[in-house]
């Protein structure tokens, strides 16, 4: 299984190579986010001996866990939260991570300024969209996506370096990840973070800067009991 992992990452590096190439876009533009969650820390130093250095964890107590062990040693290690945020694990998330990607609320704006404060720490964020306005998903509702980014600049001084967004799970993804990628333009934000296992390579021809993938590099999930 572990093989598996250096082969799977090679695998995925091709794809974005073919994808980056296709769109006309430069390869080394598209950084592969290695989404490690549920599985073991031995998978991840797996990853990092086939050279991978960025990964993905969407719960602050799992990566709490898995991450600080594996940092020494790793110092070139990039941690990002990409799964939605309580504010209460807003301190958590700052001192652990080198990106949040989950950013998507005034309450959790606030909270995570002052746990910067706190922590003396200022991870680079990305604001999540909820690109399809879907009831019940996270991510900024897009037409207060404006008003939330002038917010984290002016109100809380927040390093935001891009834009983040999970398109609805059925119908075409593509029309999403373009509207996405406008509105990281029209904000003269770089950094795109869209495209999962199954709809990076459209993700990347739309111009994704970072892609993350799980299942295509660790193996599928277990399915959590309960659903
Ligand atoms: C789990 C997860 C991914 C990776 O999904 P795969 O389909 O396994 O590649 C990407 N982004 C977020 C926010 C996730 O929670």
């Amino acid at each position: 299984m572990l093989d598996d992992i250096s082969r799977n990452l090679a695998r995925i590096h091709a794809r974005i190579e073919s994808a980056a190439r296709r769109a006309g876009r430069d390869p080394a533009e598209v950084t592969l986010v290695a989404v490690s969650k549920t599985h073991p820390a031995e998978a991840v130093a797996a990853a990092l001996a086939a050279g991978q250095t960025v990964f993905g964890e969407n719960r602050v107590q799992e990566a709490a866990t898995k991450f600080p062990g594996l940092r020494e040693g790793h110092p070139a290690m990039r941690l990002h939260i990409i799964g939605g945020l309580q504010t209460n694990k807003a301190r958590d998330a700052v001192r652990l991570a080198d990106v949040i990607e989950s950013l998507d609320r005034p309450k959790l704006a606030q909270a995570i300024a002052e746990a910067m404060v706190k922590e003396n720490r200022r991870p680079e964020l990305m604001v999540q969209v909820n690109i399809g306005d879907e009831p019940q998903k996270s991510g900024v509702p897009r037409q207060e996506a404006d008003a939330f980014l002038r917010a984290c600049r002016e109100e809380w001084d927040l390093p935001v370096i891009g834009l983040m967004c999970i398109p609805p799970a059925e119908g075409d993804p593509r029309p999403h990840f373009a509207a996405l990628a406008a509105m990281a333009r029209d904000h003269g934000l770089s950094r795109i973070s869209m495209g999962m296992s199954g709809d990076f390579e459209t993700a990347i021809e739309e111009g994704a800067t970072l892609v993350r993938v799980g299942s295509a590099i660790f193996g599928a999930r277990p399915q959590p009991v309960g659903g």
